[in-house]
């Protein structure tokens, strides 16, 4: 095969063609690096999308093993057993773990290798990767634009073809919203289906790993191999049930909900269009569209998101002290704080970027005595109605669809000034993980109808987001295939 043709293959096809003999793991591996290498740094116009990339293929990998050899880009949060995992933090430079998370480890056990660790938003707080200590990621589509955050890297990896699939991590949409602005497929799956060991903690009621691909089947496969209970995470339950990878082409007796909210937000004429071509479509497939879907607290989500995430990540990011692992400064002579405060005060003035810093005095503030019950038990309970919503809505509708975000990727530098400009980026994907429900984004179309740039971001991708209920996972890719096939989406426009 041709490096062309080599590079058409998806996730799942390059693993059948292995499987088959039709082409080797180090021809995938070998063809992936170079591309990575050319094209993944960020010097000389690069994407900036890799923090690290592999130098060889590790152990020669089994061809017959289910994921066999297949190179997969891993979002820099994750462990990796020595290998710098950096969160996107100066905290964490050339910090090189002794173990894996066991996502990584379980893909590695099916017979994946690592291609490379991703860049993203420091420690994944952020939509638009521009809060990277090593750098902003650019968008393939158009290297002016940001690739969404915090799983940029991972997204514009696999978007650009530098990467035939990747993971990452969702919060509050760091996996969703950069596959919507890349015009790949991003999934979040239920709370608790993939142990989150390993993971380099944001806010972990709400973290969770999960696939970026170019297609739905991909995600279902790489979902399949990253799933399950592990002793070292309590709150890892797995799957009820064996992921199937997806078949279905029709959509009858499914019924989508569309919430009732997305009359009034401010949605971009492009994405709206896209958004409202692919309910016509579901509808032409079978589907039944409801469009009096309540979610009454799903107004509150950002604000109550953007209380909950920084508390938890005050506490979460507590750890990095100097003391333990990653960057020290000692204290001079003249500091007003010597000895170990000093040090304590200089590491972390010195190693967290700013976004980071004003989480964490968000969330000691939310948390605060006299604060706290005003602040994170009112989010708490805010959150606990936001999940009532879901399960009201879930039983009149199978699944809920939004825009996965109100607008197409954005211009470097357009939301840094503004911190809530950029969490209001977030509005469509908080509020699944608030009520720890799975959701997917599939591109949907591109908001103007040619690849020409223009006002409005013409040209550029749009993502459409299903959710559902907990442990969904099969039907959601079921129901996200079948509108992908439908739609014809061709991704590979954006390759390099
Ligand atoms: N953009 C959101 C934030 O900044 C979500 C991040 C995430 O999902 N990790 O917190």
């Amino acid at each position: 095969m041709t490096g062309r043709e080599l590079l058409a293959l998806s996730g799942a096809d390059g693993v059948a063609a292995v499987q088959a003999g039709e082409v080797t793991a180090a021809d995938l591996f070998d063809l992936y690096r170079a591309r990575a290498l050319d094209h993944g740094g960020g010097a000389d116009g690069g994407l900036n999308c890799f923090s690290w990339i592999a130098d060889d293929l590790p152990p020669e990998p089994d061809a017959a093993s289910p994921l066999a050899g297949s190179p997969v880009a891993v979002k820099d949060l994750f462990c990796t057993e020595g290998v710098p995992s950096q969160a996107g933090s100066r905290m964490l430079e050339g910090y090189r773990p002794p173990y894996t998370a066991t996502a990584v480890a379980r893909l590695q056990a099916a017979g994946a290798t690592l291609l490379g660790k991703t860049n993203q938003d420091e420690f994944a707080m952020g939509s638009s990767n521009e809060h990277c200590a090593f750098g902003v990621v650019r968008n393939p589509w158009d290297p002016a634009r940001v690739p969404g955050g915090s799983s940029g890297g991972s997204a514009a990896a696999v978007a650009a073809g530098l990467a035939p699939w990747a993971i990452g991590t969702d919060t509050g949409g760091s996996i969703r919203q950069p596959a919507a602005l890349c015009g790949i497929v991003g999934l979040k799956p239920t709370y608790g289906a993939i142990s989150r060991y390993g993971m380099i903690a944001f806010a972990s009621s709400l973290d969770q790993a999960g696939p970026l691909t170019r297609d739905v089947t991909d995600a279902a496969l790489l979902l399949a191999h990253m799933v399950g209970s592990d002793s070292a995470d309590a709150t890892s339950v797995g799957l009820p049930e064996a992921v199937v990878l997806p078949s279905r082409l029709e959509l009858s007796g499914i019924r989508l909900g569309v919430p009732t909210e997305i009359a009034g937000a401010q949605i971009e004429a492009g994405v709206l269009g896209a958004f409202n071509d692919t309910l016509a479509r579901a509808q032409q497939l079978g589907a039944t569209i409801d469009h009096e879907i309540e979610l009454p607290h799903a107004r509150h989500a950002l604000a109550a998101y953007y209380v909950l995430a920084p508390a938890e990540a005050s506490s979460n990011l507590a750890r990095f002290d100097g003391v333990r692992y990653g960057h020290r400064v000692e204290a001079h002579d003249g500091d007003d704080e010597q000895g170990l405060v000093g040090m304590y005060m200089r590491t972390r003035h010195d190693g967290f970027g700013a976004e980071v810093k004003r989480r964490i005095m968000l969330g000691t503030y939310a948390l605060s005595s006299g604060y706290y019950d005003a602040y994170y038990g009112r989010a708490q309970r805010v959150r606990t109605l936001i999940a009532e919503d879901f399960k009201r809505a879930f039983e009149h509708v199978d699944f809920i669809v939004t825009p996965t975000s109100a607008e197409v990727a954005f211009e470097l530098g357009a939301k840094t000034a503004d911190p809530w400009s950029m969490y209001l980026n977030d509005y469509f994907t908080v509020p699944m993980p608030l009520a720890g429900l799975p959701a997917i984004s599939i591109p949907c179309g591109l908001a103007g109808s040619d690849r020409g740039l223009g006002p409005g971001g013409a040209g550029l991708p749009v993502g459409f987001q299903i959710a559902g209920p907990a442990f969904s996972e099969n039907k959601l890719l079921e129901v996200a295939y079948a509108l992908e096939q439908s739609i014809g989406f061709d991704g590979a426009r954006a390759w390099l």
